[in-house]
Formats: structure tokens, C-alpha cells, sequence
């Protein structure tokens, strides 16, 4: 089993150590799932993962609050034991993370839905147009009687074409740029909305672009205030981008399993490969990288939980370094497992493809590095 010392250090409760055991033993009965057909995978996990009483983590009812601790460490685990797995946690949280933070009871109900696996949600920022750069969204609502009429596309929306809700951001035009957004719950049969397009990609999940045609939407869709979409956004992703940091660290720790296992058991020249003082640097690596990014991630985690107003800096940290790293510790890995590290279908050739879009969504590397700079400057 992977190391779980870290488990130990004073960022976690009893009960988060409680946790990443029973969700570990679930782990070890449920997954890995079928891949095979990605939309049927998806909808089962998040099923399996409803019946199994994980989701319930993934949102916050009335008077309840995230536990970022919790949400990082069922990532972590889950992206060790099957990257499709996170993902469908992960989407559940990211999608309904807005009314967890900002809706109305009325809006809360679907948060019984997305949390008992029984429902399943998306996050509809990105445009053709606008990724890194938000403030250039263009998917207009304009006020009608009763009402919001919504034009526009969205792309790369994870779980668009299987989802049965979504959080939209639009221009509402209070003002310009970012300033001028909204966030509004739509669900998936709004008539007006279409799927236009599936995307593919090199670790498969559900992916689409959407259209919003006239489409109508009530007063009662808004979350939280007019204009204030972007501080919704971010205010999300301050919570979502430490668990980002989570699945990849999930990755890399199942990578350095890989890597251990398979050094031991590879003899060259008549001795284990493990017995190379190369290795054994590139082994050493490996496990700094991974201990370096847990920290980064639940020192994040931790500060939110304990009442940080925003984290917007530890969360950037913790999502750049941890997913960077993963990156060249899968990388090791694979070059460690010679022939078989890029054999279509080993462990260690999907983490390579799974660990790639972590390093771009939800705020590129770049970017991260753009706000981490802001905030060691002090601008
Ligand atoms: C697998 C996957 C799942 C996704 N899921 C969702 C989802 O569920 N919902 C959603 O809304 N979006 C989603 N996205 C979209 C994702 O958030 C965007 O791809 C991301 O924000 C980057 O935007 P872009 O692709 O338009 O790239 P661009 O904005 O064009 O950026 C391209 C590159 O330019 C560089 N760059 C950009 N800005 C700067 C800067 N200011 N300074 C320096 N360099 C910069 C970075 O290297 C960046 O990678 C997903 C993307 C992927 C790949």
C-alpha cells in the first residue's frame, strides 16, 4: 500500500485519518472500473460513489462547510486507485461547488441530488474564446421579464453531454471585464441548451461544448449576486485548486508504487535494478517531490479549514508544485519500467496521459505562477 505516514502530521483530525481508511478499503473492493465505454464510467462511479456515501463530501447543505482536508484526501486516494474515479468526485464538487458556497436553499436542493450520486454536475466557464483570460467571457444574459435570456457557447466543459446540471457563467454587463459576470443554475433540459460537439482527448472523460440558444432562465437561477461571477468563480476555485494538487499527488504516489515495485523485481546484470545507486537518486527524487506537495496541498487545505478568509496564494502553490511534480515523477516511472513504461494499457502509461491536463485546467502553470507572484511581490 502506499505510504500513509503522512497521515500523521498535524494537518489532520482523527477523523480525516478515519476517513482515508474506510475510503481506502472501499478503494480496494470497487476499483478500478471498466474505461471502456467513458460516459457509462462515469455515470456508475458517481452512482458507486453516492451509494458509498463519498459524495456526501462533495457539497455543503445549509449551515454545513466544505472540509478541504476531506475533499483533498478522498482525491488523493481515489486518483491512486482509478484517475476516472477522482474525476467523477471531483466534478461533483467543482460543478455544484457555487451553491455550496453561494446558493439559496431552493438552489441547495440539488445538492441532495449531485451528493447522493443521483444527479451529476458540471462547471461551465470556459469559451472558445476565453480560458486563462475569464474577463473575455462572451455568453451573454440579458434581463427579460421574470428572467435571464442566455446566448453563447461553452467549451470544454467536463462532464457536458452526461451531466443533469450545470453552473453557467455569463455577461450580465454591470460592468466591464470581470467585474461584469454572473453565475446561474441551469439544468441540463432547459430547452435552449444543446450539445454541440464531444471532445477527446488523451486521458478520456466526458467533454463538450455547449450552446445556449435564447435560452430562458428564471430569477431564481442566479447565484448569488449579479456582477459578482468572477468573485463566485474564484472563490470556488480557492477551494477546488488545493484538490487538483490532491488527485496529482493520488497519481504520483501510485506512480512511485509502480516504479518501487517494479525496480525490485527487474534484475540487470545479474542484480535487482533497485540495487543501483542511479535508481536509488532517481527513487530518492521521486519520494521528495511527492512529500513536498503533500505538504504544499494540506498546508492549503488546512488554512481553509481553519478559517483563512482566502487562500488564494497556498492553493496556487500547491496546485503548481504538485502537479508539476507529479508530472516528472510519473515521467521517472515510466523510464524506469523501459519497454513496458509506454505499453498501451500499463499503470504506469495511463498516469502518463491522466497527469497532463491537471497542469492546464482550472488555472494553467502559468497562470498559478502569475498569482503566486502577485503575492510575493504584494501587488
Ligand atoms: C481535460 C480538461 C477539462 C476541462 N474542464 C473544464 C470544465 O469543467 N469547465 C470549464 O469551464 N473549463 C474546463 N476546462 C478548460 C480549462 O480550464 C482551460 O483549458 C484553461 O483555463 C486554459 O484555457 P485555454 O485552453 O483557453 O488556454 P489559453 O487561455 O489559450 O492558454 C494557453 C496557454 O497560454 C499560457 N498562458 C495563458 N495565460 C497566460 C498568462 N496570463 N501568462 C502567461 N502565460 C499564460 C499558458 O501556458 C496556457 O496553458 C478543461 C480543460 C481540459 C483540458
Amino acid at each position: 500500500m502506499a505510504d500513509q505516514s503522512f497521515l500523521s502530521w498535524p494537518f489532520f483530525e482523527d477523523r480525516h485519518r478515519a476517513l482515508a481508511a474506510a475510503l481506502e478499503n472501499w478503494c480496494a473492493k470497487h476499483l478500478p472500473v471498466d474505461h471502456h465505454d467513458t460516459d457509462a464510467a462515469c455515470r456508475r462511479l458517481v452512482s458507486m460513489l453516492g451509494d458509498g456515501g463519498w459524495l456526501r463530501h462533495s457539497g455543503a447543505g445549509v449551515g454545513e462547510a466544505l472540509d478541504v482536508r476531506t475533499l483533498c484526501l478522498i482525491r488523493e486516494t481515489l486518483a491512486r486507485h482509478d484517475g476516472l474515479a477522482d474525476f467523477a468526485f471531483a466534478m461533483q464538487g467543482l460543478g455544484m461547488g457555487p451553491v455550496s458556497l453561494f446558493g439559496t436553499p431552493e438552489q441547495r436542493a440539488w445538492l441532495d441530488r449531485t451528493r447522493s450520486g443521483t444527479a451529476i454536475a458540471a462547471f461551465a466557464l470556459t469559451e472558445p474564446g476565453s480560458g486563462s483570460d475569464v474577463a473575455a467571457t462572451a455568453t451573454l444574459a440579458e434581463r427579460v421579464p421574470g428572467g435571464w435570456r442566455i446566448n453563447g457557447d461553452k467549451t470544454w466543459i467536463s462532464n457536458g453531454g452526461i451531466a443533469d446540471v450545470y453552473v453557467l457563467f455569463a455577461r450580465t454587463g454591470e460592468a466591464p471585464g470581470a467585474r461584469g459576470l454572473s453565475a446561474f443554475l441551469m439544468p441540463a433540459d432547459t430547452p435552449g441548451l444543446s450539445i454541440t460537439e464531444r471532445l477527446d482527448t488523451i486521458a478520456p472523460h466526458p467533454l463538450a461544448t455547449l450552446r445556449m440558444t435564447d435560452m430562458v432562465l428564471p430569477e431564481t437561477a442566479l447565484i448569488g449576486t449579479a456582477g459578482e461571477g468572477f468573485k463566485v468563480a474564484m472563490a470556488v476555485l480557492d477551494v477546488f485548486r488545493s484538490t487538483v494538487g490532491a488527485a496529482a499527488l493520488g497519481f504520483a504516489r501510485r506512480a512511485l508504487d509502480e516504479a518501487v515495485a517494479r525496480v525490485k523485481a527487474r534484475r540487470i546484470q545479474g542484480a535487482a535494478l533497485a540495487g543501483m545507486q542511479m535508481v536509488q537518486g532517481h527513487i530518492a527524487d521521486m519520494g521528495v517531490k511527492i512529500d513536498a506537495s503533500a505538504l504544499l496541498v494540506y498546508r492549503a487545505a488546512w488554512a481553509k479549514d481553519n478559517g483563512a478568509p482566502r487562500v488564494t496564494r497556498e492553493a496556487a502553490m500547491a496546485k503548481l508544485y504538485a502537479t508539476e511534480a507529479a508530472q516528472e515523477v510519473i515521467d521517472m516511472a515510466v523510464q524506469l519500467h523501459g519497454g513496458d513504461g509506454v505499453r498501451t494499457g500499463s499503470v504506469v502509461e495511463s498516469l502518463y496521459r491522466e497527469i497532463r491536463a491537471l497542469r492546464i485546467y482550472e488555472g494553467a502553470s502559468d497562470v498559478q505562477r502569475m498569482v503566486i507572484a502577485r503575492a510575493v511581490l504584494g501587488g
